[in-house]
């Protein structure tokens, strides 16, 4: 038996799972959300506990990891997290080597699912895509000619921080209006919270997102946004859909620049139903040049897309 272990370093939520070479199934699997403090020991050592749950006394032959932070994956050291402090310059390959005493590859997390929906999912027999996450952050991996392509640095594929509206809010990365900025669920959250904080006397709206924190704003997640939205609350629907139109925006533009066959679209904020879905394929098709053809698909491999790359990223 030859074992796969595959790690999965969220800005949320860390998860493990091995799988026996040649298999599509995990034959174990374990997730765990990261503390609200989380460093990057904090979630090494989550990781860690994970790891030993998981392989039970066996070797795994290798270890793929997707890690959700630029990352050099020629070196297998993570650059930082934009989430979660601490993980500046961290060499988790060496790290997991010198534990575990196998091959370890680490990469991006938009990388590794693109290679992992490119292998199992919705790209198997596309020769070209861009995979997009759209959760705590955005980012994305491509797969051209049938490869990775992680750019000169390896810093290919951040549509997170192509900027949609130069007067738009401010960024994390220090810019204005980024795609990131509109469409990350954290993000999404903030907006709402802010239109909620100044929200004028006669003003519609906004009381069912109101309702279900209690009125804290502070509970406010882009999750709750979108369930407000289903329930037709207008100040929450305004928010995803300024979310789904920066989106689109985004990749209309990566459509007319790169041509992709297919755009894979996964992370939790693509959970947000059918409306959001189809705003952000109108403002995509009107984005785009009229020659140029491409489709917007969700996930295949749901949230184990980037563990599924993981697999893919040990080539064994
Ligand atoms: P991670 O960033 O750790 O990989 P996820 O992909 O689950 O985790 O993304 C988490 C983000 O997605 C959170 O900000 C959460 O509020 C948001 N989210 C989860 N479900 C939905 C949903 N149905 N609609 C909109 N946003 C969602
Ligand atoms: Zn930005």
């Amino acid at each position: 038996m030859t074992l796969i272990l595959a790690l999965d370093f969220g800005g949320t939520k860390l998860a493990a799972a091995i799988v026996n070479v040649g298999s599509r199934e995990w034959l174990r699997y374990e997730r765990r959300l990261s503390p609200a403090k989380a460093d990057a020991s904090t979630d090494l050592e989550i990781m860690r506990s994970l790891i030993y749950s998981l392989l039970q006394g066996t070797k795994p032959a290798a270890i793929g990891v997707s890690f959700g932070g630029p990352v050099d994956a020629s070196t297998g050291t993570v650059r930082l997290s934009h989430h979660v402090a601490g993980w500046e310059n961290i060499p988790l390959k060496h790290l997991l080597e010198d534990e575990f005493g196998v091959p370890v590859g680490v990469d991006n997390d938009a990388n590794v699912a693109a290679l992992g929906e490119h292998r199992f999912g919705a790209g198997q027999g596309y020769d070209s895509l861009f995979y997009i996450t759209v959760s705590t952050g955005v980012g994305g991996g491509w797969i051209l000619n049938g490869k990775p392509w992680r750019g000169a640095g390896g810093m290919a594929g951040e549509i997170g921080h192509i900027v949609v509206d130069p007067a738009g809010p401010v960024c994390l990365c220090g810019k204005r209006g980024c795609v990131e900025r509109l469409a990350s669920g954290p993000y999404m959250a903030q907006n709402a919270r802010e239109i909620l904080e100044n929200v004028p006397p006669k003003r519609q709206g906004g009381e069912i997102l109101r309702g279900l924190v209690g009125d804290d704003l502070k509970l406010l997640t882009g999750q709750l946004v979108s369930e407000a939205a289903a329930a037709g609350d207008d100040l929450a629907k305004e928010v995803l859909h300024k979310a789904a139109w920066a989106l689109g925006v985004g990749i209309g533009n990566v459509a007319n620049l790169m041509n992709p066959q297919r755009f894979v679209l996964g992370g939790g904020v693509t959970k947000a139903g059918e409306d959001f879905w189809q705003v952000l394929q109108r403002v995509a098709r009107e984005t785009a040049l009229p020659e140029v053809d491409f489709e917007i698909v969700p996930v295949v491999l749901g949230d184990d897309a980037p563990l599924w790359g993981a697999v893919a990223l040990t080539s064994i």
